[in-house]
């Protein structure tokens, strides 16, 4: 990940769906030490033994942030592993994104984070990490319960604003996709996000602004009343659906992105490219026009200094 711009890029793979298995048993060797607390077990690897302590601590608050977010009680055991390197983290997870700091395994209630980079970045990028995979963990027991998933989107979405703001990478992004219409289809980002830095980061922000729309627009119980309709046997969709009342989220949520941000819409308008070449033609037209008529304008008094000459002759 670079540093700067994508200072929290709090990105994570869902990995049922997008990262490939843990070799937790192939390099067991990496972690050395063990943390236990109620409802949590950390592995750690030599050198976050830290981050082992604080994981211990904040896991009470994000795994109760993830419940109370989607309105569920029950309490499972998660396993954390905690890697102190990047090399570690990648081995145990595979991950070839260079941007994750963290990665959810939902299906066996497991986390494992880069504590490389909260060494960077601090506690608060340590915690917004945890409470943003926690979100993953807390889908995956929804999906365990009822054989039934979110989308990513959706489910990035969640995780995204559990974190308490949007930080990831070019805000502008989303705002200059909704105004140009290349937002990407919700559709597309169902299973997997796109692997190219930018659109990644449009994928985010595009999750991250559907739920913000929904808490909006629907009000700040719409999280749990999806997962509740869900527990009742429908489909996400069919939740979504019943709780905003009408079957065409993504044209509302695209109308509210545009509607959001018409000031900055109007300026990006203005300042593109073909409109800044529009203005150019007209600039360069209206040059010739004022050049042509000051000639015009000498030429006529050429003409009637010559009438003048003639009149007074
Ligand atoms: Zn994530």
């Amino acid at each position: 990940m670079t540093t700067g711009t994508t200072h929290f890029a709090v990105i994570s793979v869902v990995a049922a769906l997008a990262a490939p298995a843990l070799h937790s048993a192939a390099h067991a060797e990496d972690l050395v030490g063990m943390a236990e607390g109620p409802n949590v077990v950390i592995h750690y690897a030599k050198g976050a033994e830290k981050w082992a302590e604080l994981a211990l601590e904040l896991f009470p608050g994000a795994n109760k942030n993830a419940l109370d977010t989607l309105g569920m009680t029950t309490n499972r055991t998660v396993t954390i592993h905690l890697y102190a390197t990047r090399q570690g983290y990648r081995r145990a997870t595979g991950t070839t994104q260079l941007d994750t700091l963290g990665v959810a395994y939902p299906d066996r209630n497991q986390i494992v984070i880069d504590c490389s980079e909260a060494d960077l970045y601090g506690n608060n990028s340590f915690k917004v990490t945890l409470k943003h995979e926690m979100i993953h963990v807390a889908f995956g027991r929804l999906t365990a319960r009822t054989g039934r998933r979110v989308p990513l989107w959706f489910n990035e979405g969640v995780a995204c604003r559990a974190m308490g703001r949007l930080t990831l990478g070019d805000p502008k992004l989303l705002v200059r996709a909704a105004n140009t219409d290349s937002l990407l289809p919700l559709a597309e980002l169902a299973y997997r996000f796109p692997r190219t830095k930018v659109e990644r980061e449009l994928a985010y922000q595009q999750g991250e602004s559907t739920v913000r729309f929904l808490l909006d627009e629907y009000g700040a119980e719409s999280i749990k009343r999806i997962v509740d309709r869900m527990d009742r046997g429908f489909t996400f969709d069919e939740a979504l659906a019943e709780v905003i009342g009408a079957r065409d989220f993504e044209v509302r949520w695209a109308r509210y992105v545009r509607r959001k941000y018409p000031l900055l819409a109007m300026i990006w308008n203005f300042f593109s490219i073909f409109t800044a070449l529009a203005l150019f033609v007209i600039f360069a037209y209206a040059v010739y026009r004022v050049r042509r008529r000051r000639t015009r304008r000498r030429w006529e008094q050429e003409e009637q200094q010559d009438d003048d000459s003639d009149l007074y002759y």
